[in-house]
């Protein structure tokens, strides 16, 4: 078992006292299926439009199930059941695109430091990509803290957090491209 790397000491790390590293698995023969993959049922797939805060023809735009600390916290998903590595020149194009909606769309909340734009699929092969807002000024927000202290720091209220989606939503479906706000 290592030592403590320095970032335990950082503002961003939520935890402090007698902390000890724990000892590492056995490596897997393979990954963990994920959904989508091995008959699991991909939950993406299943859900109605009318369960997204936005949806366009290539795009649907979902919130984290569960209320966070962060302003908005959403997850770009294609329509299509697809992994990045499947993406045309086209798709790239557009998920370019998208990237640079969502930024400005969510800033449009106010109040916003940072989106952080993140791709994590290791739960789900249907492709998805997180957009976490930070507050300004809260720095234990900062960078990987973010994905730790959003579920620690309290939760917002609901009522903004659904005044924030629906901004987001709108933003999106008043710009040049459209799509249709769910919110
Ligand atoms: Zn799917």
């Amino acid at each position: 078992v290592g030592e403590l790397p320095d970032y335990v000491g950082w503002p961003i790390f939520p935890f402090e006292g007698d902390l000890r590293v724990k000892e590492p698995l056995a490596r897997m023969a393979t990954d963990v299926a994920r959904e989508g993959e091995a008959g699991r049922r991909c939950r993406a797939c299943a859900r109605a439009d009318d369960d997204y805060v936005w949806v366009d023809e290539r795009w649907r735009l979902t919130a984290l199930e569960k209320p966070t600390a962060l302003p908005v916290a959403v997850i770009l998903e294609t329509r299509r059941h697809m992994d990045l590595g499947e993406f045309d020149d086209d798709d790239a194009r557009e998920l370019g695109s998208m990237i640079l909606r969502l930024e400005r769309a969510i800033h449009r909340v106010g109040g916003i430091g940072r989106v952080h734009v993140n791709r994590w699929g290791d739960g789900g092969s249907h492709f998805h990509l997180w957009f976490l807002a930070r507050p300004v000024g809260v720095l234990e927000l900062y960078g990987f803290g973010m994905p730790l202290w959003y579920q620690i720091l309290p939760p917002i209220d609901d009522g903004v957090r659904d005044a924030n989606l629906r901004t987001v939503a709108e933003a999106l479906a008043v710009s040049d491209r459209g799509g249709r706000s769910e919110r």
